[in-house]
């Protein structure tokens, strides 16, 4: 595996660039920032008109240009707003106005991949997907730290694709943790079946799944939240140092043994049959298929889904109990009025 750091980068090879961050929401931020902190002289910032993100860039004294100015104006053009728009802002703004020779970039593969977008053969494309969400990429830049990111190359028209990348990379702290190489496809595959099957869609479902069981078995939900939604950060963050072996380490050997008999009940080999067919549907393009088609009706089952995510017992009992826990706010990583 190939792995770039600081020293293998030439960060002067974007600092007199200009650089556009299309999108100014949970990677917008931190990459803006994060460029104009490593000394990248012109970044800006593509909003559309009417953008509510106008005023939380313009309050960090950043300049905000429409998509399609910003793409005449740029020499790499960075999309930062979510993939299901991205093939209307390529084909809308970005495919007339891009200069020759310029650079596109994304920080996920998935409308590359699945050809969503369908890049001018006179640009350079590449990918720097920092492994993070936006929040901690800023915040672990500011701290003199950085993201682990990966960098996959899908055109390299002018030759400097892998270099321009990452400085890219290096110039919003991914230099300082690791900047993987990788291709579109392996990043965009094993991204989406992380997220769905593990970090996002499997947590959350098994995080529910506990939380009801307890509390239809007649036990408090201030007490079914403390063990099911609280504890698991507790238990993620020795993982995160160390591994599972980690975790197991510093539990009781009652939880241990638990872990052991119990953990494969609930993920059983069913459950990893089912992981594959979710794998199968990313890699066929289906799940794609049938989001971009979602997004087209207008979202509506999404927004039910998110809907009544949000009224569910468990993010009621869970905000009274957070208030009373003042210094998790107190660290807050999301401030939905600045970033
Ligand atoms: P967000 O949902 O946070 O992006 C929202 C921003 O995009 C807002 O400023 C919004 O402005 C703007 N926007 C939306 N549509 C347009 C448009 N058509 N033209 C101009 N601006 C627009 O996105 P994320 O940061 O979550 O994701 C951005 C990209 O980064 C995606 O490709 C994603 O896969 C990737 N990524 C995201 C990660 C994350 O941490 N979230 C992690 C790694 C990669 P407005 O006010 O107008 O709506
Ligand atoms: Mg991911």
């Amino acid at each position: 595996m190939r792995v770039y750091y600081d020293r293998d980068a030439d960060v002067n090879l974007i600092k007199s660039k200009k650089i556009v961050i299309v999108g100014y929401g949970s990677q917008g931020h931190a990459h803006a920032l994060n460029l104009r902190d490593s000394g990248v002289k012109e970044v800006r910032v593509a909003l559309r008109e009417g953008s509510g993100s106008i005023k939380k860039a313009e309050s960090e004294g950043l300049t905000v240009m429409t998509p399609s100015e910003a793409a005449k104006w740029g020499d790499i053009v960075m999309i930062l707003t979510p993939d299901e728009g991205h093939a209307k802002l390529y084909n809308d703004h970005l495919k007339e106005n891009m200069r020759e020779g310029t650079a596109l970039a994304v920080a996920h593969g998935l409308s590359l991949h699945f050809r969503l977008i369908e890049p001018r053969e006179d640009l350079d494309v590449f990918m720097i997907a920092p492994k993070g969400p936006g929040h901690t990429v800023r915040s672990e830049y500011v701290r003199g730290a950085g993201v682990p990111s990966l960098v996959a190359i899908h055109q390299d028209a002018t030759g400097n694709a892998h270099d321009i990348a990452v400085a890219y990379g290096a110039s919003i702290g991914g230099g300082r943790a690791g900047i993987i190489e990788t291709t579109m496809r392996e990043e965009c595959e094993t991204d989406l079946f992380g997220e769905q099957s593990v970090l996002c869609g499997g947590l959350s479902a098994l995080i529910m799944a506990g939380f009801e069981t307890l509390v239809e078995a007649g036990y408090a939900p201030e007490m079914a939240y403390f063990e099911c939604v609280h504890e698991v950060k507790l238990i993620v963050d020795l993982i995160y140092e160390g591994g599972i072996a980690n975790m197991r380490y510093s539990v009781s050997n009652t939880a241990e043994y638990g872990d052991y008999v119990s953990g494969p009940v609930v993920v059983d080999k069913e459950a990893k049959e089912r992981m594959k067919i979710i794998l199968d549907n990313i890699q066929s393009g289906k799940f794609v298929k049938d989001w971009i088609l979602e997004c087209e009706a207008g979202q509506p089952a999404f927004k039910a889904m998110r809907r009544r995510g949000a009224e569910h017992e468990i993010e009621e009992v869970g905000a009274k109990l957070r208030g009373m826990m003042p210094w998790i706010a107190e660290n807050a990583l999301v401030d939905k009025s600045r970033n």
